[in-house]
């Protein structure tokens, strides 16, 4: 950067009339398409008609939609995201002079809603659907709470009903998620449980578990089916919630041009990848055309190593075998992570999306031990002020120490992180790090080896 450039502001915000207009569908840059969901009893691929018990009609038509370029975004969700959005692109000056290096940090930060997190974004698309199409209610899983809080908000703005299956662990755990749920009016329920058939059964073949996302799915699944008038709704993974989530990227991409900024690093942590896939989708399609050179990482646990140690594969998206199997870098659909793991993303899977970037080299990945997330947090915290999600803090853990290395080669690169919420709700795990109770449990492949093994067969 030259002396001639203009002086980047703290906080680069845009104007409200500078907000993306439609969504941008990465699929349609992507030379190898992501692979199509299978039918889990014909291993064909799954047809519109097959989904529309499970999904809202044009959220089918969304995720089925590897050529449309960009999807106009509704009035009405336009006027929500209004309330919360643009986020700002913030430019990590205290960071940066704290870690006294010569690299340039920019954060997107996606936590200043009351859900705290990015993944309102897609849940008032989603609601806004499940309205349009005349259903009474939806249902879903949440895990550490963040998109069940999200889709509460988004629910109760337009008057749905919403059954949240929450993962046992953070039921226990995260009483206060549950509690602003439930004053949006979410019905909430620890997950697994009795009130589906799913759930008792792998009740009576796992006693005492504490659940995990793909557990949760299934009985909310099961009660969508099951229950006249709707729907399941889900907050990652799935190729119409990396659209939805377009919108961190679109508006990273406009405020960085408003000062000449070309990324050179770019990376966000990875549950299911929807944050991830959200940020990158701009830049993603800039590369894949040969118009930007950056380096793109996810960042996920090392206790729930998807793309690290995954097999690319066809899997169940859930523990009971009842969705449709989607191509992924998996762990397999049977593997839950170790209970002392307490810094999300627990997911065993990852979007088909990001998966086939992964796979064509487009995207690097890397998994970081949880004491490193959380010392990367406390360091972000006391200069940057904002207390972060322990997710979000997986890609701080990584911006960092890509800033330390441009300190050690004098490398003035530009590395922008997605900041995907704050940490007020997961105090209890902060509270396990600073009494020293906090472990790296890192799965050996023997243990990995026994939920992979279980992966499906597809010829
Ligand atoms: C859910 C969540 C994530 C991970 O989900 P992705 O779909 O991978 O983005 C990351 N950060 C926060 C704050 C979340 O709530």
């Amino acid at each position: 950067m030259s002396s001639t450039s203009p002086k980047i502001p703290y906080k680069i915000y845009l104007e409200e009339s500078e907000m993306p207009k439609a969504w941008y569908n990465i699929r349609h840059a992507m030379k190898n398409k992501p692979a199509p969901l299978l039918n889990p009893g014909t291993h064909q691929p799954m047809q519109a008609e097959e989904l529309e018990p499970v999904f809202c009609k044009e959220l089918i038509a969304q995720e089925l939609d590897n050529d449309t370029e960009y999807f106009e975004i509704p009035q009405e969700i336009r006027d929500f995201y209004r309330m919360y959005r643009p986020s700002p692109l913030v430019r990590a000056y205290c960071l940066e002079e704290a870690l006294d290096t010569p690299a340039h940090i920019y954060y997107k930060f996606e936590g200043n809603n009351t859900s705290g997190s990015h993944k309102l974004n897609s849940a008032i698309a989603q609601a806004y659907y499940a309205k349009k199409q005349g259903l009474k209610g939806v249902t879903t899983e949440t895990g550490a709470g963040q998109w069940g809080t999200a889709l509460s908000m988004a629910c109760s703005y337009f008057g749905l009903d919403c059954k949240v299956y929450m993962v046992k662990v953070s039921y226990e755990q995260k009483p206060f998620r549950r509690e602003v749920m439930r004053v949006y009016g979410a019905d909430v329920t620890p997950s697994p449980s009795e009130t589906t058939q799913i759930g008792r059964k792998i009740l009576a073949d796992h006693p005492g578990t504490t659940g995990s996302l793909g557990c949760a799915i299934s009985e909310a699944v099961e009660a969508a089916v099951s229950t006249p008038g709707y729907r399941y709704v889900l907050g990652s993974v799935l190729n119409q919630v990396l659209l939805h989530q377009s919108v961190i990227g679109l508006e990273t991409e406009a405020a960085l041009a408003k000062y000449d900024i070309v990324p050179d690093i770019i990376i966000g942590c990875a549950g299911g990848g929807s944050n991830l896939g959200g940020l990158i989708a701009p830049f993603m399609r800039d590369k894949i055309n040969g118009k930007l050179d950056a380096r793109i990482i996810a960042v996920e646990p090392a206790s729930c190593p998807s793309l690290t140690r995954g097999v690319y594969a066809y899997d169940f998206c859930d523990t009971g075998m009842v969705c449709p199997l989607a191509k992924m870098y998996t762990l397999g659909s049977g593997f839950i992570p170790s209970p002392n793991h307490a810094g999300g993303l627990r997911y065993h899977g990852m979007s088909s999306v990001l998966s086939q970037l992964y796979d064509d080299g487009l995207m690097e990945a890397v998994s970081v031990e949880q004491t490193s997330v959380f010392e990367a947090a406390e360091r972000f915290a006391r200069v940057e002020g904002i207390l972060p999600a322990p997710e979000s803090s997986h890609a701080i853990k990584v911006a960092i120490d890509e800033a330390l290395k441009c300190k050690e080669t004098g490398e003035e690169k530009n590395i922008v992180f997605g900041l995907t919420g704050t940490g007020y709700f997961d105090l209890v795990a902060y509270e396990k790090f600073h009494n020293g109770e906090m472990t790296d449990y890192v799965p050996s492949d023997a243990d990995l080896q026994k939920s992979i093994s279980q992966l499906p067969v597809i010829d």
